[in-house]
């Protein structure tokens, strides 16, 4: 008897320090992007900025990747192994990219996707640097450099999207997350 109450306070301890946790990280989240006067999910305008602004509004890692074409080494994103029902959008900028009924497990080490969530949410260019003819994916608000296209992904497109984790901001399905709370209570 004595257990399952000392228990049962470790417990109830442990999960209040775990949404304490979630409380401050998404707090601090909301900083970054208030931050950051271009983010929008509703703003269609494409966002042309120099390279210093974006310095002062972006997180370092964001930068690197959407500005400097830079690529976050594999297996290290959250999202690599991550099945949320929702949609992923530019860390930079806002824009909507991908959803996650089109996330495929690859392995290649990265999120990876077989098709945007709309034609104009990315854009294409050639890529011709390493020696490797390949073609660069960059979003289409913003042009932030996203990942690369590559044509040996699964039905219906043949298609991988292969992203930066770190360029990618995800937003759980609004019905999902109804479903989640009505459960909870
Ligand atoms: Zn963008």
């Amino acid at each position: 008897m004595k257990w399952t109450i000392v228990l049962f306070f470790a417990t109830t301890l442990i999960s209040s320090c775990y949404s304490q946790n979630n409380k401050n990280k998404n707090s601090n989240m909301d900083n970054e992007k208030k931050q950051n006067p271009v983010y929008s999910k509703t703003d269609n305008n494409k966002v042309v900025l120099k390279d210093e602004e974006w310095k002062k509004i972006l997180s370092p890692e964001v930068y690197y990747i959407a500005r400097q074409k830079g690529t976050e080494r594999p297996f290290t994103s959250k999202f690599e192994k991550f099945n949320e029902h929702g949609t992923y959008y530019c860390a930079a900028c806002g824009n909507a990219l991908f959803k996650s009924d089109t996330k495929f497990e690859s392995g290649c080490g990265w999120p990876s996707f077989y098709e945007p969530i709309s034609k104009g949410s990315v854009i294409y260019l050639p890529d011709n640097t390493l020696g490797m003819k390949r073609t660069e994916v960059e979003c289409g608000r913003c042009k932030a450099h996203l990942g690369h296209v590559f044509d040996d992904g699964p039905p219906p497109t043949g298609l991988r999207y292969c992203i930066n984790g770190v360029v990618l901001d995800f937003e759980k399905a609004k019905e999902a997350e109804k479903k989640y709370n009505a459960n909870k209570q």
